[in-house]
């Protein structure tokens, strides 16, 4: 990583100044007082966590002319020297590099029988040794196998699995841990205070969570960030230089998850994008919260987040099923492996952002938040062609199933019309054949009608009128989507060439420059159509049971707008 300077100058050089990692530090340092040092170590852990820096304060205690000493001086020639990288009986090798393979074998079979030229013991710290090749690791074996007495190895990996058994039973082994987010943040607000420079603790928080569990890349990104921000540091230049997604409106996308409120995750979605955030970005920090949810709604402990950060989540999580929160993060762990493969990017963020709003309908039917089928659907009188899953592999169940399950809840029994309309839909012409990409192309401009209609109302009011009268109902063919209205006015406004053509470049453009044509149709009359209401009130009860106060108060007592909260 290129900014390493405030890490190096900032290296803990004492086991005190050891974060996070006490069950190491303390256990070494009683076996240097008991004088109990064992001749191979194998330090296993995250990048970051501060591996290296226990083998040289290690080869320091060993070797500091005071002596061993679980408390090495820092200050004699030898402590100076090893903290300096220049011991010479302090050997460092990175066996991820080339050259490191030889450089093991040599060193190692032909260098570590002769004593140490100034110090007590030589000290080899062998990094990712791992990657280590085959006769590497006979060589390093053979040194194990029959330690001479003046020789410690520390041994660091980031993939333990990949040491040989025989050389891990022949290590004292040491765990390193991730860091936690207050450890990070206890550090950065160390680094800080010593260059003399002030930051906004949510600015702190934001680097700490992109350091992910390491001290180094904390340091690394708080430099990045030094870059930019004069003595100062705060929120937004953090926000814009490391690229971090906006943490509210992360959270808009899980409220509106727990809603099924698929036009607010879209734009929410879209607002990370135009604050500079790409999709991959957007589509990792909404898989982070969901992870942090289904830990929470499961009780598993998370070391790196806080206790009211944890208390917050615990709340926002009993909205969500486990099995609801494991689906949304399969959808996005999907999205995220299928980047790579597909050009138009933003489709696929748009179609995870639907697929996770509608996750909660589809896996918890019955469930007394859901109580809005069709809030997500434009109109009541969607053709079962939208039942259809988006995405390979989907595990909800069956839409039968959950067709029964709805006509067996009571807000299927409060409103009978759209219940029935769901099962038995009266379509004028039925699709006959509707392939996967012609359905997740029309779950797509539905999800986003709202936003279309908004787009158009920026050019065209008229043209906004005409649409809110129409929904899309079906994708025929490759591409025409069919708009179903509601009234012959509209019908007939919409046989403008021009404004056709208008509209379908506006929902070509959200649907990343994908071309589609406009075909008209009119709805028929019939008792389904007095459901058109429904939606909104569902919605409207949906909102009020979700932000009940008990809810509204535990989240912004404990998460300081970390979610949106709309009247709350
Ligand atoms: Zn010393």
């Amino acid at each position: 990583m290129a900014h390493i300077a405030l890490y190096r100058k900032y290296r803990s050089q004492t086991f005190e100044d050891v974060i996070g990692q006490q069950h190491v530090t303390q256990t070494l340092q009683n076996a240097i007082r008991a004088g109990k040092v064992a001749h191979a170590y194998l330090f296993c852990g995250p990048r970051g966590t501060g591996k290296t820096t226990t083998a040289r304060l290690l080869a320091k205690a060993l070797n500091c002319e005071q002596g061993p000493t679980p408390t090495p001086c820092d200050r004699c020639a030898m402590c100076v020297a090893i903290r300096e990288g220049r011991a010479v009986d302090v050997i460092e090798m990175d066996a991820a590099s080339e050259t490191g393979i030889d450089d093991v074998r040599e060193t190692i079979i032909e260098n570590a029988q002769y004593m140490p030229q100034q110090a007590r013991y030589k000290v080899y710290i062998i990094d990712e040794v791992h990657d280590l090749s085959t006769k590497a690791f006979d060589a390093l074996l053979k040194t194990l196998e029959e330690p001479p007495p003046h020789v410690v190895f520390v041994l660091a990996t980031t993939e333990v699995q990949r040491v040989p058994v025989t050389i891990r039973s022949r290590c004292i082994r040491f765990d390193f841990r991730r860091a936690s987010l207050e450890d990070l943040v206890l550090r950065i607000n160390t680094v800080l205070e010593r260059e003399g420079l002030t930051a906004e603790p949510e600015a702190v928080q934001a680097i700490a969570r992109a350091a992910d569990g390491s001290f180094r890349d904390a340091l690394s990104l708080l430099e990045q960030v030094l870059a930019y921000a004069g003595g100062h540091v705060d929120y937004e230049t953090v926000r814009s230089v490391l690229g971090i997604v906006d943490e509210e409106a992360v959270g808009a996308v899980i409220n509106a998850a727990a809603r099924g409120d698929v036009g607010k995750a879209l734009m929410a979605a879209d607002e990370m994008l135009r604050r500079g955030s790409s999709v991959r970005t957007v589509l990792e920090a909404v898989a982070q919260r969901v992870r942090d949810l289904l830990y929470a709604r499961v009780g598993a402990l998370d070391e790196s987040l806080s206790v009211a950060q944890l208390s917050a989540l615990k709340a926002l999580a009993q909205h969500f099923t486990p099995d609801t929160l494991s689906r949304m993060l399969d959808v996005l762990v999907r999205a995220l492996a299928q980047l790579r493969n597909v050009p138009q990017q933003r489709v696929l963020l748009d179609m995870a952002m639907v697929q996770i709003a509608r996750m909660k309908q589809e896996t918890e039917p019955t469930s007394p938040i859901n109580s809005g089928q069709t809030v997500v659907q434009p109109a009541a009188a969607t053709p079962p062609a939208a039942e259809v899953r988006v995405g390979e592999g989907a595990t909800s169940p069956a839409p039968s199933r959950s067709e029964q399950a709805q006509q067996a809840s009571p807000q299927a029994a409060k409103a009978p019309a759209s219940a029935s309309t769901a099962v038995k839909p009266s379509t004028e012409t039925t699709p006959t054949s509707v392939d996967a990409g012609t359905s997740e192309l029309l779950k797509l401009i539905q999800g986003r009608w709202e936003q279309i209609i908004a787009r158009v109302a920026e050019r065209s009011r008229g043209g906004a009128e005409v649409l809110r009268e129409a929904s899309p109902v079906r994708v025929e063919g490759e591409n025409t989507v069919v708009l179903r209205f509601r009234t012959e006015f509209s019908y007939a406004q919409m046989q403008s060439e021009k404004r056709r053509q208008f509209v379908e470049q506006t929902i070509s453009r959200f649907l990343g420059g994908r071309a589609v044509t406009i075909r008209c149709e009119m709805q028929r009359a019939n008792p389904a159509s007095q459901s058109a209401n429904q939606p909104s009130n569902d919605k409207q009860q949906d909102d009020e049971e979700i932000n009940g106060e008990q809810y509204a108060q535990e989240v912004a007592q404990t998460f300081n707008g970390y979610i949106e909260l709309e009247g709350g």
